[in-house]
């Protein structure tokens, strides 16, 4: 452990623009990302990290990720949030549709890689007890729901702040993990079961944010008020793109302005968070379901990591840009 690790930044961002799909190369798209880009500087903006298009999920995940999770073994909650416009890479990155017959895949996204390495620490960690339980929820319409629970057992769900344990969900799943195949299982549930709409922009475009949570209590001894809690959120956050380029209407507005709501007061929690000068002022958590929800783990003694992913083709330039500047702002 270096210094830099114990000090707690609070908010990293990492870049990632993705190399061009086959339907825009079809389509005869050109990638307008500079080439030979230094580290950490991408156009006039500067960012943690910038993974170029041939980056492979490992090197993010390794690089990027991985100082979440030491943090999160010594009881600091973490958040990986994936940022950007529908079809830019967030579910790809996060590993949204992931199912075990991919197992062995470069492409493997990040919650799996989490699992994996989450319970190949707890193998060799012989000096304490862990305990593992993840919940899977959707913020869709400021609504929440339960991706572990078929609708029609579905209770209320509500957001409950507990003075001792930080921010509670009353009514949401949660489930206790005893093994790797178990949590995946989870994952595989959820994914299946998200609220995909349509627009004119991406056939299968996400509409809400998706959030695994899972929870990892470390107890040394048998003593329960030895225990440690800390929580890591991965969340796929809802296309950033501005509603009027997908034709929305009706249903369709009301969610894209709903997802604004959750985008727009995370991005004020984040620059309030990363402003120094700003350090005591107040933070705008309560703005949005989203950043209510993520409250006790942004800022405070936690580890945030934005994945802000970009396309790499000219006819994306507009929104690329626009992401460029939310992360920038974020850092
Ligand atoms: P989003 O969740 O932001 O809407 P997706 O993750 O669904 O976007 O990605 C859109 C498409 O681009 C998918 O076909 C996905 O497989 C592909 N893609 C995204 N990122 C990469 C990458 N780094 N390498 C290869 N293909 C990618
Ligand atoms: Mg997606």
């Amino acid at each position: 452990m270096t210094n830099e690790d114990e000090k707690v930044i609070p908010v990293r961002v990492a870049l990632r623009c993705r190399p061009l799909v086959p339907k825009e190369i079809n389509e005869g798209c050109q990638s307008c990302m500079p080439h030979n880009i230094s580290k950490k500087t991408y156009t006039a903006f500067t960012y943690d990290y910038v993974f170029e298009p041939t980056a492979e999920q490992e090197e993010v995940f390794s690089t990027a990720v991985s100082p979440l999770l030491s943090g999160l073994f010594k009881g600091y909650h973490a958040t990986v949030l994936a940022y950007g416009q529908t079809g830019s890479g967030k579910t790809f990155s996060m590993g949204g549709t992931y199912t075990t017959a991919q197992e062995n895949e470069p492409s493997v996204g990040v919650i799996p890689r989490v699992i994996r390495c989450i319970f190949a620490e707890k193998e060799q960690r012989t000096d304490c007890e862990f305990c593992l339980a993840v919940s899977y929820l959707e913020i869709y319409n400021e609504e929440i729901l339960d991706l572990l629970c078929s609708p029609k057992d579905k209770p209320a769900i509500s957001i409950r702040e507990d003075p001792k344990e930080g921010i509670k969900i009353v009514g949401l799943t949660e489930k206790q993990v005893f093994s790797a195949p178990e949590m995946v299982s989870c994952l595989e549930l959820g994914n299946s079961a998200r609220t995909v709409g349509s627009t004119a922009m991406n056939a299968a475009s996400s509409r809400s944010h998706a959030i695994f949570t899972i929870t990892l209590e470390q107890r040394r001894g048998t003593d329960k008020a030895d225990s440690v809690v800390s929580k890591l959120h991965l969340v796929d956050l809802a296309g950033s793109e501005r509603q009027k380029k997908t034709k929305a209407e009706g249903d369709r507005l009301k969610e894209g302005i709903s997802i604004n709501r959750g985008l727009l007061s995370l991005g004020n929690v984040i620059s309030a968070l990363g402003d120094e000068s700003k350090k005591n002022t107040f933070v705008p958590y309560r703005d949005s379901k989203l950043t209510r929800l993520l409250q006790d783990s942004l800022g405070g003694n936690s580890h945030t990591l934005m994945i802000a992913c970009i396309s790499p083709a000219d006819s994306n330039m507009e929104e690329t840009i626009n992401t460029l500047r939310y992360a920038d702002r974020a850092r």
